[in-house]
């Protein structure tokens, strides 16, 4: 790649006070959302690195320039995001998008030709769904959608063809825990990609990479942003060739992330642990809350212990996360109505925001997948926690199911 890839630490630590150069103990992933990609500006110590807006670089002499030539194909607000990124996921090399599915159409195109065969989770996000079943079907991509808590079931699903495992953990909306170890396990032994959707989890919580997998997506539109105000995607890779094929498809095609959307969402992950933290808790109060109420049939949380991903979750994640979905025993009806009810979880799509949100997967998020393997049940509610107070949070649940 062309672009400057820089890494934390070693890369200026010039511009770092004498102490912190001699001991980056602050190496831990708190210290990595702080400062990786964002150091100050060396040519003014601005502490908060500056947006370049600029579309085009200045040469020195033909072909003699600083790393830079033309914002889309690198640009120093995102090539700090980039590196952001790649460092909390512990890997090499990151590239950032205008969008999480401008991401995942990057790592398709790359990893996929007409007649190869993907296998998605049988409960994908509606978006990848629709990329993979709209778009790249007609090209000559088969797939196909199973459970992925069932390692036989993906191992049943294996054809000559397969070249890509599309894991998603936890799920989008159903929750459900893959091993992303043992799913990477059984895709190399065949000679396949392990893609891991860290969007749900963030590598503050879990990272797929130290459990096997290739390549992590993201849309950084919702817990790395974390403020509801950027719309991004993120991909992170190891592999040098791979990466090499990314940044050629990133600029081929053009979906990049700008210079504002790019400083918006480093900004946004200076406060991502402590942010979780507390998505994390609300969550748990939350989902225990729902597991007592006379009007749920059941609660979707990997942290509650009655989820059949629990102990997976234990072992793969720091945290169980800030998504609750649950179903209600008066159905889809009374599910609409409820979502209509919240005074404080506003009523919207997306997630990963302060602010909590609470949605009917059927008719909004996942509409898109009626009739399909990937239809969600229509009595389902699903939640993104904010970082409020819990108690406001669980009285403003408690008052929307009282006549559920
Ligand atoms: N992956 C997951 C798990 C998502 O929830 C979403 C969006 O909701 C996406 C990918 C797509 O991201 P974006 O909306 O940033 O394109």
């Amino acid at each position: 790649m062309s672009r400057p890839r820089r890494r934390f630490w070693r890369r200026s630590s010039s511009s770092l006070p004498e102490q912190r150069r001699q001991n980056p103990a602050g190496d831990e992933f708190e210290t990595r959302t702080v400062h990786a990609g964002q150091e100050p500006d060396a040519a003014t110590g601005a502490v908060v690195p500056p947006i370049t807006l600029a579309s085009t670089f200045v040469q020195d002499a033909v072909g003699d320039h600083r790393g830079y030539e033309y914002a889309r194909s690198a640009n120093p607000t995102r090539a700090g995001l980039e590196t952001c990124v790649a460092e909390l996921e512990g890997a090499e090399h990151g590239l950032a998008f205008a969008s999480g599915m401008a991401a995942e159409d990057a790592i398709l195109r790359a990893a996929l030709d007409a007649g190869d065969h993907v296998i998605i989770p049988a409960d994908a996000y509606g978006g990848t769904y629709r990329l993979v079943a709209r778009l790249y079907e007609p090209t000559g991509v088969a797939w196909t959608a199973v459970d992925h808590a069932d390692l036989d079931a993906i191992a049943g699903a294996w054809r000559d063809e397969t070249k890509l495992v599309w894991v998603e953990t936890p799920t989008n909306p159903l929750l459900t825990v893959v091993d992303i170890a043992a799913v990477a396990k059984l895709a190399h032994e065949r000679g396949a990609r392990v893609v891991v959707d860290n969007t749900f989890a963030t590598p503050y919580l879990q990272q797929p990479l130290t459990l096997g997998a290739d390549v992590v997506v993201h849309s950084t539109t919702k817990y790395l942003g974390g403020h509801s105000d950027v719309v991004g995607g993120a991909l992170v890779v190891t592999d040098a060739e791979l990466a090499e094929r990314l940044a050629f498809t990133q600029n081929a095609t053009g979906g990049v992330a700008g210079p504002f959307d790019s400083w918006l969402t480093l900004r946004g992950v200076k406060t991502l642990a402590a942010r979780m933290d507390r998505h994390c808790r609300n969550a748990m109060r939350v989902a225990q809350m729902l597991a007592e109420h006379p009007a749920v049939a059941e609660v979707l949380y990997p942290g509650l212990p009655s989820h059949p991903g629990h102990k997976t979750a234990q072992e793969q994640m720091r945290a169980f996360g800030g998504m609750v979905s649950f179903r209600l025993l008066a159905g889809e009806e009374a599910a609409v109505r409820a979502c209509g009810r919240t005074r404080l979880f506003t009523l919207g799509e997306s997630l990963g925001g302060v602010e909590s949100l609470i949605e009917h997967p059927g008719r909004m998020t996942h509409a898109s997948v009626p009739g399909s393997p990937l239809e969600v049940p229509g009595d389902l509610i699903r939640l993104s926690g904010g970082i409020e107070d819990g108690d406001d949070l669980i009285d403003d649940l408690r008052q929307a199911l009282s006549d559920s």
